[in-house]
């Protein structure tokens, strides 16, 4: 495997940073996932528009335009012949000293990795998922705003603790305020009262690529009412479908959440419709 590092390709074994790299120290970085299907890197130019937003409002410059950036990615796709996987950009602050300022850092690390996907097996596609809620709240926005998709993902990963320590492979966190913001690695949505609902980004989720899709096309091609809206854990757990959605995930149903069962513990006609799109979309443009 050929890793982009700083401009270069370099092997797997060579492709090495700084201990003194503050994405190492700090979490001082930004990141994106990408997937490619059929050799189309799906929705790059949006996941790249995505990480200087993150790295702007962290003050970390990208010393490449997002034009360069997106044919850098382009470019280590083709090097190293990945048609169908996923794609990893690491951008961090560099490397500097032990202190926390960044103004140390004199060059930012890019690093972008094409690999292969280890996706989630079928059986949760056509048979739903269960999750659980965390009690560990999403980061509040005026602490660390979940919309920067940033290299410090410690507060996801105690969430992630909590749902596999239950033997369940994603939770559901809140936000401060008791509504439900996203999971510890995807958007979540629930399909209520004939209306498909989905947090706003604003109340401390992600603006996932995924979420935006799936709202613009079962708008248009579904006719589906769709609203971003504040909901409770309840309403998750009341809810007549439910289902989560990332680059990695796609759209994976849940039938159970915190050992109740959701739509009977099968997954929904909506949600269905929704993956069957969602797959087309992906698979033939
Ligand atoms: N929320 C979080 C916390 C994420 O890490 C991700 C990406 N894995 C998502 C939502 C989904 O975003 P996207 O659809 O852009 O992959």
């Amino acid at each position: 495997m050929k890793i982009y590092l700083n401009g270069k390709f370099v092997p797997e074994s060579e492709a090495k940073i700084s201990v003194f790299d503050h994405g190492l120290l700090y979490g001082d970085g930004v990141f994106e996932g990408i997937r490619v299907y059929s050799g189309r890197i799906f929705k790059l130019s949006e996941h790249i528009k995505r990480l200087y937003v993150s790295a702007s409002a962290i003050m970390l410059g990208i010393p490449m335009t997002q034009e360069e950036f997106c044919r850098a990615v382009e470019e280590t796709t083709k090097v190293n012949g990945v048609s169908d996987g996923y794609i990893r950009v690491v951008v961090t602050r560099g490397s500097g000293n032990l202190g926390l300022d960044p103004r140390e850092c004199k060059e930012p690390t890019v690093i972008i990795i094409a690999d292969e996907i280890k996706l989630y097996p079928e059986e949760y596609y056509e048979q739903g998922l269960e999750i659980i809620t965390a009690s560990t709240r999403r980061n509040s926005p005026d602490a660390l705003n979940p919309m920067i998709k940033s290299l410090n993902y410690l507060n996801n990963i105690l969430g992630k603790l909590e749902a596999t320590r239950l033997g369940v492979p994603e939770a559901v966190m809140l936000n401060r305020d008791g509504y439900v913001a996203e999971c510890t690695g995807d958007n979540i949505f629930i399909y209520k009262n004939g209306e498909l609902l989905t947090p706003p980004c604003s109340i401390g989720a992600l603006d996932g690529i995924t979420r935006q899709l799936i709202i613009q096309f079962a708008r248009e091609k579904l006719r589906l009412t769709v609203r971003e809206a504040l909901f409770t854990q309840f309403d998750v757990q009341s809810a007549d479908e439910c289902f989560v959605c990332g680059t990695g995930a796609e759209i994976l149903p849940v039938v159970k959440i915190d050992s109740r069962p959701v739509n009977g513990g099968k997954v929904g006609k909506i949600t269905r419709q929704l993956i069957q799109e969602y797959r087309r979309i992906t698979r033939e443009g």
